[in-house]
């Protein structure tokens, strides 16, 4: 389906107008929006990739007045650049961003990328940082689109698109004089009226001319989390850990390694630690209980130098790393080998 079937009846000029325009009068008042200062319109957008904004408020002015130029974060320590970003979680980001100022300071002589293309080179920049970032600061016609933007686009053209087809019609409908300020207004628009669970019809800028108006908004309802508490067995000797493989027909992570499963243990006091673990719908609360020998467990012996070329659950991994058999870094071993039988 191309986009302009896609797109149907809607007007892209009418759209525009009637978008900019509830931009200019409503859109809120946040701090990266007061320059377009490439520096600063890339720090933000790698702070708000999965980050509220109220906490990203909270850390930008901070972490700018750490580091006020791409050359001061590159030379910064990466200690230093953590802390600064302490508090927003995704460490990865902060790491990224320092990698790329580094590479700017030393490949490109600490002149910024001013295309899409060109900031996609760069490290933690992906597409749609890349179009963000392009598009603010340089007014590149180059369309943003993420689960925001495609939830909006849903609903207005009222079919539900995915993939190639939703960066499509967001080209389309990309205002090509203010391409800047219709990107952060399609952002805006999803993140305060055409929100998932109750979008704000009545008070919509384009409204008018949305096929769904609001009766899509039953596909975004997240379902509520469950809540469950697991108790997992960890036994180890002789530089070996006990692990089971889940059946190859399993319907979730099928053949990979975790450790065993235990009911509950009721002659002992504490587990040796708790971890939170998520999936899907469900919250989990899992208890690590250090026991002896395995008894009546179908499972093996596993080398702890091996571990890293194990197929593991995330879960198991996240507590073998906490509990410090699993290397938090370190080249894997040249085999998945495992040994010996319980
Ligand atoms: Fe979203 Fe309703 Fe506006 Fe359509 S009319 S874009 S569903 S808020």
């Amino acid at each position: 389906m191309s986009a302009q079937t896609i797109q149907g009846n809607i007007n892209a000029r009418k759209f525009q107008e009637m978008l900019l325009g509830w931009y200019d009068a409503h859109a809120r008042n946040l701090p990266w929006r007061e320059s377009r200062d490439p520096y600063r319109v890339w720090v933000s957008e790698i702070m708000l990739q999965q980050t509220k904004v109220a906490a990203v408020i909270e850390h930008y002015h901070e972490f700018l007045r750490r580091f006020p130029t791409v050359q001061k974060l590159a030379s910064a320590r990466e200690a230093s650049v953590l802390a600064a970003w302490s508090g927003l979680g995704y460490y990865r980001r902060a790491r990224m961003l320092h990698s790329a100022a580094k590479v700017i300071i030393s490949e490109r002589a600490g002149t910024f990328p001013q295309t899409a293309a060109e900031w996609r080179t760069l490290p933690g920049v992906g597409r749609y940082t890349a179009a963000a970032i392009a598009s603010i600061a340089f007014g590149e016609t180059a369309a943003v689109v993420d689960g925001n933007v495609e939830r909006v686009l849903r609903r207005i053209v009222g079919k539900a698109i995915s993939g190639e087809q939703v960066w499509d019609l967001a080209e389309n409908l990309l205002d090509h004089e203010r391409p800047g300020d219709s990107n952060q207004a399609m952002m805006e628009l999803g993140a305060t009226v055409c929100t998932p669970r109750s979008p704000a019809c009545l008070t919509c800028p384009v409204t008018q001319i949305c096929v769904s108006r609001g009766e899509l908004a039953d596909i975004a309802k997240a379902a509520p989390q469950k809540k469950r508490e697991v108790h997992y067995a960890l036994h180890r000797k002789n530089g070996t850990v006990f692990l089971v493989q889940r059946p190859k027909n399993a319907r979730l992570m099928a053949g990979m390694w975790e450790l065993p499963e235990i009911a509950p243990p009721r002659d002992r006091d504490n587990p040796l630690f708790k971890v939170k673990h998520s999936i899907t719908i469900t919250d989990y609360t899992v208890e690590i209980w250090a026991l002896s020998e395995p008894v009546g467990v179908n499972g093996q012996w596993c080398a702890i130098e091996r571990l890293p070329n194990l197929p593991l659950t995330g879960l198991a991994r996240k507590v073998l790393r906490r509990s410090g058999i699993f290397p938090a870094s370190g080249r894997p071993a040249n085999s998945s080998r495992v040994s010996g039988q319980a």
